[in-house]
């Protein structure tokens, strides 16, 4: 019996694996569960899973969420607020796997802690892994603890690499990676369009149903752009040995290119739960829930290059990792904040490249030893973004 702690549980992840977790009771007990200021859907989950700690990261909602956790029948759940709660029950000594699953950089602190203290650590949140990179593969390396990939495409490489394979080796025999990309909603939308998309035109996509921020990072295809940092920290991968392709069908989730001419890949339904099952059960497998793949459905597989000219973000993701340093950071910060403000209808979708290019030119790739370094840079960036965007806004 493990005990799992979900950051991040209100979420589209975090929502799944409380579905694989249902599943398993006679292999899970929900320990901890967190989230930021959905406490109606925390209160719920409450109810179902019974964990031992619930986090309210929003102070301003805990005190109420509290008063109603005592007045419920799971009035024994301790009830904690606040950013520092979530690194305490990430690293509590019941809990054995930690599902990073909180949005942006909000998850690094946690998600570190819970690495450094050596948990089995369930990687969704890629965006703590692409903007303090070698640091955490560090604390992963030194703890012991054991990191598996829960995004779907490095999920999928990770069961293609060789038996034993370790995240964050060097799996010799593999020179490529084959990374999948559905290529979002505007995959074939005139370039000219893309001016006047709207967030809900953004958020809509067409294979996968995720939280917003991703959704747009799918559209800009900076989703892609991310995920190829991550690939090449998790894979110890060069950027020039990984290949984005688009392959609309999302049927294939990416491939491993071997030496003798092998290449693997694992398929599935889009559907999260597969990655989240495999990684909870691993190194075993257990059922997921999701219906199996009928193959005889999929008729036609497509592959295509990403055009770099329609997705910027793409191309400014292989230059932040070429530079490295802090470049992935600045990229990373620069992102959510450009995101942020197309959500919040500031900005059109085209500028969200245009803010991201303009801020990592303010910047050099300077080295990132420490983890005040990262989160100095991560700073800098978010508010050489805002002034940008506030003279777009003006
Ligand atoms: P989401 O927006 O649906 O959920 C985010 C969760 O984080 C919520 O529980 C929210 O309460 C919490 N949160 C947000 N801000 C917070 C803060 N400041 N402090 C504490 N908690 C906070 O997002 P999602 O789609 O579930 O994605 C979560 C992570 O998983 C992201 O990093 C995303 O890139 C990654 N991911 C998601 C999918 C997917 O299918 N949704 C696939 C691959 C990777
Ligand atoms: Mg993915």
């Amino acid at each position: 019996m493990k005990g799992i702690c979900i950051l991040g549980a209100t979420g589209s992840i975090g929502v799944s694996t409380l579905d694989v977790v249902a599943r398993h009771a006679d292999h899970y007990r929900v320990v901890a569960l967190t989230a930021n200021n959905n406490v109606e859907v925390l209160y719920q989950q409450c109810l179902t899973h019974h964990p031992e700690y619930v986090v309210v990261a929003a102070e301003d909602k805990a005190d109420a969420f509290r008063e109603k956790i005592a007045a419920s029948p799971v009035a024994d759940i301790k009830v904690l607020a606040g950013a520092d709660a979530l690194q305490q029950v990430a690293t509590l000594d019941q809990v054995d796997s930690v599902m990073a699953a909180i949005v942006g950089a909000a998850g690094l602190l946690p998600t570190l802690a819970a690495a450094k203290a050596g948990k089995t650590v369930l990687l969704a949140n890629k965006e703590a892994l692409v903007m303090s990179g070698d640091i955490f593969m560090q604390a992963v390396k030194e703890s012991g603890a054991h990191l598996l990939p829960i995004d779907s495409e490095h999920n999928a490489i990770f069961q293609c690499m060789p038996g034993g394979y370790v995240a964050g080796s060097n799996a010799k025999q593999a020179r490529r990676i084959l990374l999948t990309a559905s290529g979002g909603p505007f995959r074939t939308t005139p370039i000219e369009a893309l001016d006047d998309v709207t967030p809900e035109q953004a958020v809509a996509h067409p294979k996968w149903d995720m939280g917003r921020k991703i959704s747009v990072d799918s559209a800009t295809m900076m989703n892609k752009g991310l995920e190829l940092i991550e690939a090449c920290l998790l894979f110890t991968m060069s950027p020039d040995d990984i290949q984005v392709v688009i392959h609309k069908q999302s049927i294939i989730h990416s491939m491993v290119d071997y030496v003798d001419g092998s290449v693997l890949a694992q398929m599935g339904n889009p559907d999260m739960r597969i990655p989240i099952a495999h990684a909870m059960a691993w190194p075993d497998r257990f059922d997921s829930g999701v219906e199996p793949l009928n193959i005889f459905d999929v008729k036609q597989m497509d592959f295509e290059e990403p055009d770099l000219q329609r997705f910027p973000c793409l191309r400014l993701a292989y230059e932040a990792i070429k530079a490295g340093g802090i470049m992935p950071t600045v990229l990373n910060a620069a992102n959510e904040i450009a995101v942020d403000a197309f959500l919040h209808e500031r900005i059109r979708f085209t500028e969200i490249a245009n803010i991201i290019e303009n801020t990592m030119s303010q910047f050099s790739a300077d080295k990132a030893d420490s983890l005040e370094q990262v989160l100095r840079a991560d700073q800098q960036a978010r508010d050489a973004a805002e002034r940008l965007i506030e003279t777009l806004v003006v």
